[in-house]
Parts: C-alpha cells; sequence; structure tokens
C-alpha cells in the first residue's frame, strides 16, 4: 500500500519511507492511498480470534509492502503484551481501559509499533536513526520507553524544567542506554520549537537521519484501530448500538477509530470529546474550521489548539461535511464540569477516572441524551496516577501507587541541562 501526502505535492511512498519520513517533503500528513475493508465474515467471528490475530489483519494491508508477514507478528507478539479490557459502569455506559501498559498511557501501543518498525527498518541501513521528540509529559514517557534498547535508534527527548510532574520527569529520565532526556530552560512551546528547527536545519540533516515519534508518523496512528476492535471483540453480543466517545487532542485515536469502521466495523456513532480547546466542536457547528492557541486545562494532553491529524478525518470523508456529521458528534466541556463527572462517576459506580476519561464520560452521556437506545463506550486514556494531584484533589481520597511507577521513583534521574536552539543543536552533533 502507497500513503500519500495531503498536501498532494509530494511523492507517494512505501509504508517503510512514510514512517522513516514521519512528515511528507511537502509538509502534509501521509494517508493510504486506499482503504479496502475486511471481509464481514472478520466481524462475524471476531470472538475466535486472538488480539493478537485481530492486530495482524487489521494493519496487514497498510504494512505489507515493507514489513514480511513472520516479522509483523513477531512486532505485534511485543507490542501487545497487556490487556484492554472494557468495563460496565451504568446501563449502556463501559470505558475502554487503555492504561495498563509499562507507562500507564493510552500512546504506549504506537510509541511500542513505530519503535519495533524504526527497529526493523534500520536493522539493514549502517545509518543509525536518531528520534527527537518534544513532550508536555505523557508522550515523552510513553516513546521512550517504547524505544528503549531498540538498535540502530537514538531518541533524545527535550522538556521543559519544572513543568512536568515528579512521576513523568521520572518516565524520562532515569532509563539510561539509548534514551536521552534534554531538560529544556523553557515551556513545552520553546521544546516544540527547538524540534521543529532542528527538522530543517540543513546542517543537522546532512549529519543525521532525524525523525519524530508524534502522532502525526503513520507508524503511531494506525495501531490505535486495535483499541476500537479489542472493544467491540468483548461487546459484540449487546444487542444496541455501538457508540465510541474518544476524549480527544490532536484526534490521532478518533482517526484510527473511524479507519477501522471505515474497514467495516460495526460503529454507530462517534463522539470526540474535548475541554475547553474546542476547535473541532466548534467546525462540527459551523463548518468553519478555525485554530486557536491552546488554553491549559487539567486534562493537559489534550491542550490542543489546532489537532493536527483532524485533517485525516476530513479527508476519510472526502471533505463531505454532511456525511462527517452523520458519522462523528463533538461536544466541549470546562474543567469544573470534568471535575463534576469524576466526582458523580465515583460517588454512583465507584469509578476512579482521570479527567481525560471524565470528558470523554461527560460526551458519551451528551450524545445519550438524544440516543438513548445505544451502547455507549468511552475510552480511558491515562491511569488516573498519572494525574495524581487533581484526582486526589477532586475525590478526596489518596491513591496508591502501582508497581511500575514505584520503579521509576527509585530510579536517579539523569538529564543534560539546556538553554537555546543551539544547545541542542551541540548536543546532536557532538554527542
Ligand atoms: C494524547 C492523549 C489524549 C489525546 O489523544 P489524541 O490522539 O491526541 O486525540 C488523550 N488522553 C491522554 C491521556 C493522552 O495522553
Amino acid at each position: 500500500m502507497k500513503f500519500y501526502s495531503l498536501n498532494k505535492k509530494a511523492e507517494d511512498v512505501s509504508f517503510k519511507d512514510a514512517v522513516i519520513k514521519g512528515i511528507a517533503p511537502d509538509r502534509g500528513l501521509y494517508f493510504p492511498r486506499e482503504i479496502k475493508p475486511l471481509p464481514p465474515a472478520f466481524f462475524e467471528n471476531i470472538e475466535s480470534l486472538s488480539d493478537h490475530e485481530i492486530a495482524s489483519k487489521t494493519i496487514e494491508q497498510f504494512v505489507r509492502d515493507s514489513i514480511p508477514e513472520n516479522k509483523l507478528k513477531e512486532i505485534i507478539n511485543n507490542v501487545l503484551d497487556f490487556p484492554f479490557p472494557v468495563i460496565e459502569l451504568e446501563k449502556n455506559v463501559a470505558t475502554l481501559e487503555l492504561f495498563h501498559g509499562p507507562t500507564l498511557a493510552f500512546k504506549d501501543v504506537g510509541a511500542r509499533f513505530m519503535a519495533q518498525c524504526l527497529g526493523y527498518f534500520s536493522e539493514n541501513e549502517n545509518s543509525e536513526v536518531t528520534v527527537l521528540v518534544a513532550t508536555s509529559g505523557d508522550t515523552g514517557g510513553a516513546v521512550a520507553n517504547g524505544f528503549l534498547g531498540v538498535k540502530g535508534v537514538k531518541v533524545v527527548i527535550l522538556y521543559p524544567s519544572g513543568k512536568v510532574s515528579d512521576i513523568q520527569e521520572r518516565q524520562l529520565t532515569t532509563l539510561g542506554q539509548n534514551i536521552t532526556a534534554l531538560e529544556v530552560n523553557g515551556t513545552f512551546d520553546d521544546c516544540q520549537n527547538m524540534v521543529k528547527t532542528a527538522f530543517l536545519d540543513p546542517e543537522l540533516k546532512s549529519a543525521m537521519q532525524l525523525t519524530s515519534a508524534n502522532s502525526i508518523n503513520v507508524a503511531r496512528w494506525l495501531p490505535q484501530m486495535f483499541y476500537f476492535l479489542f472493544a467491540f471483540k468483548q461487546l459484540k453480543n449487546k444487542k444496541l448500538p455501538i457508540v465510541f466517545s474518544v476524549p480527544s487532542g490532536n484526534f490521532g485515536n478518533i482517526c484510527a477509530g473511524m479507519v477501522a469502521q471505515t474497514l467495516g466495523m460495526p460503529v454507530a456513532h462517534f463522539i470526540a470529546a474535548t475541554n475547553v480547546n474546542d476547535t473541532v466542536p466548534h467546525f462540527m457547528r459551523t463548518n468553519e474550521y478555525a485554530p486557536k492557541t491552546s488554553k491549559a486545562t487539567i486534562s493537559n494532553a489534550m491542550d490542543v489548539g489546532d489537532p493536527s491529524n483532524f485533517i485525516r478525518i476530513r479527508n476519510l470523508y472526502k471533505n463531505n461535511f454532511t456525511e462527517l456529521k452523520k458519522d462523528l458528534s463533538s461536544y466541549s466541556f470546562t474543567d469544573e464540569e470534568t471535575k463534576q463527572a469524576m466526582r458523580s462517576m465515583y460517588s454512583s459506580s465507584n469509578y476512579i477516572a482521570d479527567p481525560h476519561g471524565a470528558v470523554g464520560y461527560l460526551g458519551l452521556k451528551e450524545y445519550q441524551k438524544d440516543a438513548p437506545d445505544t451502547y455507549g463506550v468511552f475510552l480511558e486514556t491515562a491511569h488516573p496516577v498519572k494525574f495524581l494531584d487533581v484526582v486526589e484533589e477532586t475525590l478526596k481520597l489518596h491513591l496508591p501507587i502501582p508497581s511500575q511507577i514505584q520503579k521509576v521513583l527509585k530510579k536517579n534521574k539523569v538529564s543534560i541541562k539546556i538553554d537555546t536552539y543551539q544547545g541542542l543543536k551541540n548536543y546532536l552533533l557532538n554527542r
């Protein structure tokens, strides 16, 4: 399968080249040329398949030209070694927990899949690939962990000094091996600008193969389809139409769900739930896309004013707004509403949700007001302990720290401090 640039001014590439390049030379996002639906029997008999088989069969057409079948099996075995349970909280309301991976973030699957692919692609190259990533907290930990020990790939993570939580900082700075953490004296935006500058720097470009590991990379984006299929497998016997509510920031996760629907998975509707960064809810009301600067909220992994993957969703619907509206609704919620939802889930179902999951729950409840005869699943994208302060303060309780986190809390932080872009460049050229 070939991938083309959504800006349409670059050549089609293989899966391998799309992964290595990250973004097309014309700055467009890569998108599959065609998406061939799976046979109906695949969905009818899905409960007879293992998660590994489901994953192989859904992603196979996208990677076939670059990864042989037995290698794909091995990659999937390495990526999927934890559960994705669906838990019913209320009548016709369930949560799909995506936080049982090594860093307790749903990004673990995409980060691990991309790491395994890049590792495989660099096996036969003599040059090493350097992955450069800026993080405001959650992405960095998942990427660092996913790439740890992958041969032929070096990872350099930039994070804003003093602006990530203690747990998040430990997840970035205690791994060693092929992972280096650069502690930037500045904000997340400064980190991101440095990364962007590096990708355009001709001196760096000629000295090394740089790539990024954010959700615009097809190897991070596409494997997120698996979540929706794993949920469908668990819910297939429900008599009602299934709807998914996805807490959304850059809209990569929900877009992958919509690709699963394109493959033929029976889903009645998608709900994109956002915090006050409401560019997409505004678009779904007005058909006008007006990006904004992002506002800080308690669900900070979704503080995005110009969601990079939304263009992929519009493209999936050939920019037909009327058709898109049939499958997608979008609502935005304030921090106060989010906290209220956390309290109400805790008191009525004894369920502790993190702020991102709570936004997903709110979106689902809003949609079901007009569509009560649906079975709703909201995605819980982070373990509540990742957002410890807000959860403990809102629910007035004390959360036990899971063992994965206790382990990193005992390790020593190692970081290199930098102040300016020149600091990053010197590090990359002289390491
Ligand atoms: C990244 C992230 C999201 C948003 O996912 P997108 O694919 O960017 O929409 C939601 N919740 C958590 C906890 C995240 O880390």
